[in-house]
């Protein structure tokens, strides 16, 4: 789909969708991501031609939150295997806010509903396999650098301070998981891994090579091999369409029809097959939490090119 023609559109479709930015707001709940300029936009994407194509506001770094959620859960799998895994977290949607606590009382066994919810992404994290907190994170780090094709990817600590400093709602999911044994270990252990994790730094680029990764079935055109199984990569792209996007992933299923997984820095990876790849960033967010301008960006790429996998 790559032509001069293609870069032309996308620059332009940008500065449409632009000024969607002011309908938003920046998550203010983790005061660090309170700073986030609202009005920037950048997006990449990695084309099946091997390149990343990038426009807008270039050069933007920020944290991916929530999208760490997918990664994670790749990892658990490939340390436990699935059965491991789905015995302490579901598969099912939720309509639920990320960082309910609501439903964990009429599941079975408090079992959480998805590993999107924070709930299911805190149980998943709990399974990293390591000897130290130190190097469980460093497992996940080394992991998201592979993926993204870059050795120099690390952690904001000011984000993952500002929200290990404020984050009473994860605590009390991870104290209330623990008590019902699905989640096993340190709670702070559990906490510190997760912020960092949530603190991952990156640009659109990045986001992009690692969906062309998944896309791709698992394999890394840049390494020239295989850094998911395809079994995997296959789960967590399920997981992206039925939940990756909030309360919005229905929605986002019907208008787009990419998976995608978004984070409320107002980051948003998307990829489809072939191993087509996008990072979106943009943080003013709408109610449901994900990036106004990135909803609107992934419907407009998906019907210009007819990207939809449906
Ligand atoms: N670190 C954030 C939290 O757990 C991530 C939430 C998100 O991006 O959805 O609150």
């Amino acid at each position: 789909m790559l032509t001069e023609n293609f870069v032309r559109e996308m620059k332009k479709t940008i500065e449409e969708v632009r000024p969607l930015s002011s309908s938003g707001n920046v998550a203010d709940y983790i005061p660090a991501l309170k700073k986030s300029d609202p009005s920037i936009v950048a997006c990449s994407i990695f084309t099946k031609d091997g390149a990343c194509h990038r426009f807008g506001d270039v050069g933007t770094t920020f944290t991916i939150q929530s999208v760490s959620k997918v990664l994670t859960l790749a990892l658990a799998i490939e340390d436990h295997g699935k059965e491991y895994v789905f015995e302490r977290v579901g598969m099912e949607p939720t309509g639920d806010p990320y960082y309910s606590m609501a439903r964990l009382e009429l599941t079975d066994q408090s079992k959480p509903l998805n590993p999107m919810i924070n709930a299911g992404a805190l149980t998943i994290t709990s399974m990293i396999k390591g000897n130290t907190k130190e190097e469980k994170f460093e497992r996940i780090l080394h992991f998201i650098r592979e993926l993204a094709d870059d050795e120099d990817i690390t952690y904001n600590k000011d984000v993952a301070q500002s929200e290990y400093d404020t984050t009473d709602k994860n605590r009390a999911l991870a104290y209330y998981l623990k008590a019902n044994n699905i989640l096993e270990g340190d709670i702070d252990e559990v906490i510190d891994i997760y912020t960092k994790q949530c603190s991952i730094e990156m640009s659109c680029c990045h986001l992009a090579r690692i969906g062309q990764v998944l896309g791709n079935r698992g394999y890394s055109t840049l390494h020239e091999r295989e850094l998911v199984s395809p079994r995997i990569a296959q789960l967590v792209k399920t997981f992206m369409v039925t939940c990756g996007m909030y309360n919005s992933s229905g929605q986002l299923a019907i208008e787009a029809g990419i998976p995608s997984k978004s984070g409320v820095s107002g980051a948003i990876l998307g990829t489809l097959p072939g191993g087509i790849g996008i990072g979106i960033y943009s943080p003013a967010l709408d109610e449901k939490g994900n990036s106004v301008v990135g909803i609107e960006l992934l419907k407009r790429i998906s019907q210009n090119y007819d990207l939809s996998i449906f």
